[in-house]
């Protein structure tokens, strides 16, 4: 039996007609800035993450539980989605505003029938990083596809090396091997260098830091530890769950000593760690214990077309209405331009004790 929650608390419905009508107003506008959209952190608008399907084929402990996703939860109609169509044109649109990297994510981005259809039309907007998260399931099979359409790296979801713990992790009985199969099908395809990524998570898998380590150290692969974070308000998140990055980088560290490495650009999300032996590198995101909002500059567009300037906030900007009535690319380009310059989204630097998580928005709707 699934826990009942309204829909508007895990969509967020609640807070949107401000929002619409802020929106159609912004579209409208007769004197648009031309510039560049920047927030009033003095932040750029430069990657967007699309959700395109709110369904999983998992039922991570940290992110979709059982409990909650069950049998009847009441999934976003196919008419509710954006059409490959319409995210490519609003995607051209994002690029149009300061865009240079797209990531495809979900739910399970590879469950999106034809999902190569989208990359091979995204592609095509040039000078793009596109890449995809997946929790790897289907990668075996679809790697090869995903890059004959364009697609140039991947990010794959990893928790632990050991079988029972990862069948634990995901809570549908998935087989670990399965992934790495994925993992070494991505390389083969050249989606390389290919990013793992695993959620810690303390009582459930901080045993597999160090094996997870071992396995990709010398691989080629990068591996991202990320600390378990409060998103949505179903995954019974508590602040003893966490595993600091801190701690992640000394139990790493004991085994093969590393050493901090430089950020590849500015705003990168993880903090980077070489092994001193020339085995690669790690990376650590601190999402909780080291907020990093000052560097923010991504936007996440949900899979029924709403737009969000934080992973924690609690409603989102219709732009599905927009490309559905008779609003141009400029219109729309307007509004987006308009959101990004009311931008004040500091969610992680401001995070208490107090702060109420009966209203955000789940990240399997929102895109992780
Ligand atoms: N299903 C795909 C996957 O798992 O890779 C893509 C979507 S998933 C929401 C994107 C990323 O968010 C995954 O790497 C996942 O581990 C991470 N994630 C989900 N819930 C999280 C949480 N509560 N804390 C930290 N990371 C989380
Ligand atoms: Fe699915 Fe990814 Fe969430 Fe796991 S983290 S439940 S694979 S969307
Ligand atoms: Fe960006 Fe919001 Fe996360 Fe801060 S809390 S880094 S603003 S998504």
């Amino acid at each position: 039996m699934s826990t009942i929650i309204p829909l508007t608390d895990v969509r967020g419905a609640r807070q949107a007609s401000a929002l619409d009508a802020f929106v159609r107003e912004a579209a409208r506008s007769a004197n648009p800035d031309p510039a560049l959209p920047v927030d009033t952190l003095g932040r750029q608008l430069q990657d967007l993450r699309i959700s395109v399907t709110d369904r999983c084929n998992f039922r991570c402990v940290y992110c979709m539980p059982k409990d909650v996703y069950g049998r009847d939860f009441p999934f976003l109609a196919h008419s509710e989605l954006l059409s490959f169509e319409e995210i490519a044109r609003i995607a051209g649109v994002f690029v149009r505003q300061g865009v240079r990297k797209i990531r495809l994510t979900g739910g399970e981005p590879l469950l999106r029938r034809n999902v190569e259809r989208l990359v091979e039309m995204l592609a095509r907007l040039g000078d793009v990083d596109l890449t995809l998260t997946t929790n790897g399931a289907l990668l075996a099979r679809k790697a090869r596809s995903l890059r004959d359409a364009g697609l140039r790296r991947v990010t794959v979801s990893l928790d632990a090396l050991d079988d029972p713990t990862f069948r634990a992790m995901n809570d549908v009985d998935f087989p670990v091997q399965r992934v790495l199969e994925g993992i070494d099908a991505a390389q083969a395809a050249g989606l390389a260098p290919i990013k793992i990524n695993a959620v810690i998570k303390r009582g459930m898998n901080e045993h597999a830091i160090v094996p997870l380590a071992r396995h990709f150290h010398g691989s080629g692969h990068i591996l991202r530890f990320i600390e378990f974070m409060d998103v949505g308000h179903t995954n019974g998140w508590q602040m003893e769950h966490v595993v600091s990055a801190a701690e992640i980088v000394a139990t790493v560290s004991r085994e093969f000593p590393l050493e901090p490495a430089e950020p590849n650009y500015s705003g990168e999300v993880a903090e980077r760690w070489r092994y001193r032996d020339d085995g690669g590198e790690i990376g650590v995101i601190a999402s909780v214990t080291q907020a990093f909002c000052r560097d923010c500059t991504r936007a996440r567009l949900s899979t029924e077309g709403k737009l969000y300037t934080c992973l924690f906030a609690n409603a989102g900007y219709d732009l599905r209405a927009l490309l559905r009535e008779d609003f141009s690319d400029d219109q729309i380009g307007n509004a987006i331009a308009a959101i990004w310059r009311r931008r004040a989204d500091r969610y992680s630097e401001m995070r208490s004790a107090e702060t109420p998580r009966s209203q955000k928005i789940e990240m399997s709707y929102i895109g992780g």
